[in-house]
């Protein structure tokens, strides 16, 4: 059943949920393997982007999508500002470059994913957001259902605990970063979780 509440803005609400009640099991995992700021950087990106939502919902996707991501690299920081922002970047440009449609979204993926591995430098396996990125666009591609795609990120983010990091702070660790979730993963999972569940809500959007 399709609410009244507009999807931009929901959507916003729920990552900002979602980040904000595990800001500090976020910092926790960073702390383990990095500089522990992962919660509060991913929670000041969040505020900024709900503090606009409404605006943001006035826009037409692509802008919304472009003007998100660029507050995301100017807020979050650390490594995760510019590869989120990136990602969200990137799925704008491609969203305006391939007008609208059915499915177009999910063609945007590919091409913004590999823009945040050019991005951070990184490939599958190196423990990082990438791991998790790659499950989401794999599900997404074969149209899994929205639950499905959750439990595909989850999953993906679980098994970098095994991972040794090849990439960022933590690779400083070498072996003793493997029995950790990466933070960035862990975010990760958790945005497409919570954004998964939204869109269950929404059946035509
Ligand atoms: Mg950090």
């Amino acid at each position: 059943m399709r609410t009244s509440r507009p999807l931009l803005p929901g959507l916003i609400e729920a990552c900002h949920a979602v980040i904000v009640s595990n800001a500090d099991h976020l910092g926790e995992l960073d702390r383990a393997i990095g500089d522990g700021d992962h919660g509060t950087n991913m929670k000041r990106g969040s505020e900024a982007v709900y503090a606009e939502r409404d605006q943001l919902g006035g826009l037409p996707l692509p802008e919304a999508l472009e003007k998100i991501g660029m507050v995301l690299v100017t807020t979050i920081g650390g490594a995760a500002g510019p590869l989120y922002g990136t990602l969200l970047i990137e799925m704008g440009r491609g969203l305006r470059a391939a007008g609208s449609g059915d499915g177009v979204l999910a063609e945007t993926l590919p091409p913004a994913v590999a823009a945040v591995a050019r991005r951070g430098r990184a490939q599958a396996g190196d423990k990082t957001l990438l791991d998790v990125l790659y499950a989401v666009q794999q599900a997404v591609l074969k149209q899994s259902p929205p639950a499905e795609v959750a439990a595909y990120a989850m999953s993906a983010a679980t098994d970098t605990i095994a991972m040794k990091a090849l990439r960022g702070r933590a690779s400083f660790l070498g072996d003793r970063s493997i029995g950790h979730m990466d933070p960035g993963a862990c975010s990760c999972a958790l945005l497409t979780g919570s954004i998964c569940r939204f869109l269950e809500e929404f059946p035509s959007a």
